[in-house]
């Protein structure tokens, strides 16, 4: 008997990196054998920054392929793309007139993203959090795993639900978030958010070169200028990913060496690097089998588009009577 419905989300923005994986993947896949998971590519998200079309289709099929190789059983949960039920978008439209531009202007990911991206500043950018807000809500999922920085939209989806409810009368649950237990990995930089358009990622799918570049260039506990300065692997982001990839052993080896100098950073980084593949290495080997075997994947899109777009159309019905919208005329 599984404990109720998860919605959650992953943008195919052309790469699956570290923070992904541990902040969201991972526990996806745990979850999946206890809720009724809904794992979508949200595609309708990607267009909110500018793009090129054929490298949204390329990156949906690869977020895909990661999403399937990192574990995701189309037995156990349902993966699907956004785009193939369109109910989302008609759902915004509803939710967009129940939604003050003030609680839209106030969220932090819009102010973050329109600091960034001031030449492109656009309604599908401000409007972001409503359709999170149709995307959990079209399947009355009662839970959301996110990171901490996405509570606020939870907290938004539940305002938008209990409006709707107030105004049409008892439609939708007030989804609860389902908070993400490890650290958060920060990025390359070791001080900001591990993040493509910020460039400090280390991608799940990048080749072991790749990513023994990435790691041995990383930043560390800055105080560590020589090698026998002593660091503190609190503060390092470098322990927080041992803490994902290495033994119990290991880490509290680090722990303690990192302290004392007894410990180089380049030596505790060729520890991680090693750990960090032998986690990676099935998971890359479970892509290249699954981009060989393209039908696969796009059954299991399939399927999952299949199975939402059902319940989307039930739950659009009720909307739709409810406000008034797409009804025919009585016959007299
Ligand atoms: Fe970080 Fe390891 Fe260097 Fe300590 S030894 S500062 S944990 S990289």
């Amino acid at each position: 008997m599984k404990k109720g419905r998860i919605f959650s989300g992953i943008q195919p923005t052309g790469v699956i990196h570290l923070g992904n994986y541990v902040g969201a993947i991972q526990q996806w896949v745990k979850l999946m054998h206890d809720y009724d998971c809904i794992y979508c590519i949200v595609d309708y998200h990607a267009m909110t920054l500018e793009y090129e079309v054929q490298t949204l289709r390329d990156n949906i099929r690869e977020a895909a392929i990661t999403l399937l190789a990192c574990g995701l059983d189309p037995e156990h949960c349902t993966l699907f793309v956004q785009s193939r039920v369109p109910e989302h978008t008609e759902l915004t439209w509803i939710f967009n007139c129940l939604s003050p531009i003030g609680d839209l202007e106030r969220m932090t990911q819009f102010k973050e993203k329109s600091q960034q991206h001031r030449e492109d500043i656009n309604m599908g950018l401000l409007g972001y959090p409503v359709l999170q807000a149709a995307d959990i809500l079209i399947y009355k999922a009662g839970f959301v795993p996110v990171g901490e920085d996405q509570v606020q939209h939870v907290e938004l989806t539940r305002r938008i639900a209990r409006r709707f409810n107030n105004r049409f009368g008892e439609t939708f649950p007030e989804p609860q978030e389902v908070l993400t237990p490890t650290s958060r990995i920060m990025g390359t930089d070791g001080k900001t958010k591990m993040s493509k358009s910020l460039n400090n990622y280390i991608g799940i799918l990048e080749s072991p070169e790749a990513i023994w570049e990435k790691l041995r260039t990383s930043v560390t506990d800055e105080r560590r200028i020589r090698r026998t300065d002593p660091g503190d692997p609190g503060v390092c982001n470098l322990f927080t990913m041992h803490k994902v990839f290495s033994s119990p052993e290991d880490i509290a080896r680090i722990n303690r060496e990192c302290r004392t100098a007894e410990i180089g950073c380049v030596e505790c980084k060729k520890i991680l690097f090693n750990n960090m593949m032998a986690h990676l290495e099935p998971i890359q080997q479970k892509a290249r089998q699954l981009r060989d075997n393209p039908d696969a994947v796009l059954s299991a899109l399939d399927e999952g588009a299949g199975r939402c777009k059902k319940m989307a159309e039930q739950v659009m019905q009720e909307v739709r009577a409810k406000t008034g919208i797409r009804q025919t005329v009585p016959t007299v």
